[in-house]
């Protein structure tokens, strides 16, 4: 029998998808589940964006659009980089794609020949890892624990950035620790990329609307107006507009980048659809206060997630500032029972959890930080409390 290609050696399923499918079949099984797994915002856009995608359903050309993405759709996501404060990109700077997975697996594709370097700080976004396999990239870790707020340094940077990666990526808000970078910090790293200039910064910005306590949305391009050359900026708006579902990715850098993502895009998918375009035209550029919002309603459920982990003797949860994740350090639970069952590692507490408490949350050696766990609050409010409730009982039942 034919083999499959070697690189699907290095390619799995994603480990999220695992603990999400376990807890649905639990719960159809009649358990009584919270799931704080599956990265999902939860809610749904505006009237105005299903408005669009009827009226273009009506009018439906039945036509392939541009492989780079319908101008109108290009038009909206430049006004909303000029809200972000990115001015002066143009379409040409500019290409989509079936969600940002998609465009991460394209610029990968087009940055990087098998062996290169690509750099990037744990705890990561598990698909980073992924991607990064299946195209034979020479993985950098750079480890930024719970000790340093799962934050890079700049030092750490420029050591890495030293050894010539062809491409640092990079990830904030991030998932999986909500952490996000303020103005003066980005402002560091970016000081450090400026001495660096053989290398790509791809910033997988994609919740960038989903920021707390004024911190602010910033980007190396706003601290470093040079870098403009060599930051690829990508977004999505599966999160922030509560519309993962729809698969609409988008990026924004130098030209010949955007130009190699149209070129992917030609012999990968030819274009979004004309429906998925209008809708996204229509969440770009219409009325923002859904994910406005839902920003608020984070932030507030944030509250209550961090001050139930910090609580747990020995847990620590950095304060994350944006997305809609917690990342607590759980290590004091390794070498602790539960009903008998010696917790050795992150996986077997996240076992132990589901089973006696129904819990569902995602073991931190999904995103390269295995002393971790990654809870995503985006749940119904009424499940919050008991949820979190649940892991405290949980903590105080371990002996
Ligand atoms: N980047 C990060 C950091 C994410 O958390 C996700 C989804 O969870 C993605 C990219 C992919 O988003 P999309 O739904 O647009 O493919």
């Amino acid at each position: 029998m034919p083999q499959l290609a070697q690189r699907m050696g290095r390619a799995k399923p994603s480990a999220i998808m695992v603990v999400a499918e376990t807890a649905q079949r639990l719960k159809a099984e009649g358990r009584d589940i919270i799931s704080f797994s599956i990265g999902v915002p939860n809610f749904l856009p505006g009237e105005h964006v299903y408005a669009a995608a009827r009226q273009a359903l009506e009018a439906d050309s039945g036509q392939y659009g541009k492989n780079r993405g319908a101008d109108a759709v290009l038009d909206a996501f430049i006004g909303h980089l000029g809200r972000l404060g990115l001015d002066g990109y143009t379409r040409a700077n500019c290409a989509t794609g079936v969600g940002a997975k998609h465009i991460l697996y394209n610029l990968a594709e087009a940055l990087l020949d098998e062996g290169d370097g690509l750099a990037f700080a744990t705890p990561y976004w598990t698909s980073y890892m992924d991607i990064a396999e299946i195209v034979g990239a020479d993985i950098q870790l750079l480890p930024c624990p719970a000790e340093q707020d799962y934050k890079l340094t700049p030092d750490q940077l420029d050591a890495a950035l030293a050894k010539k990666p062809k491409v640092f990526l990079f990830n904030n808000p991030s998932n999986p620790t909500g952490m996000v970078y303020t103005k003066d910090e980005i402002a560091a790293l970016a000081d450090v990329v400026v001495r660096h200039p053989d290398t790509w910064i791809v910033t997988d910005d994609i919740y960038n609307m989903m920021v707390f306590d004024g911190v602010g949305y910033h980007n190396f391009v706003h601290a470093r107006p040079e870098l403009r050359d060599r930051v690829i900026f990508v977004d999505s708006l599966s999160k922030t507009y509560g519309m993962p579902g729809w698969r609409v990715g988008l990026m924004a850098g130098p030209e010949v980048v955007a130009q190699a993502v149209t070129i992917m895009n030609s012999n990968h998918i030819t274009s979004l659809p004309e429906v998925v375009s209008a809708a996204a035209v229509a969440a770009l550029s219409g009325p923002q206060d859904v994910p406005v919002e839902r920003c608020a309603e984070f932030q507030a459920k944030r509250d209550q997630v961090v001050a139930a982990l910090n609580a747990i003797p020995g847990v620590v949860c950095p304060v994350p500032q944006g997305a809609f994740y917690a990342f607590p350090d759980i290590s004091v639970a390794f070498g602790k029972s539960h009903s008998g069952k010696v917790i050795d590692n992150d996986v077997e507490f996240c076992a132990a959890l589901l089973e006696a408490k129904g819990v569902a949350c995602v073991p931190g050696s999904a995103f390269g930080e295995p002393r971790g766990l990654r809870i995503s609050y985006t749940c119904p409010t009424p499940q919050l409390a008991p949820g979190l409730a649940r892991i405290q009982e949980f903590f105080a039942e371990l002996s």
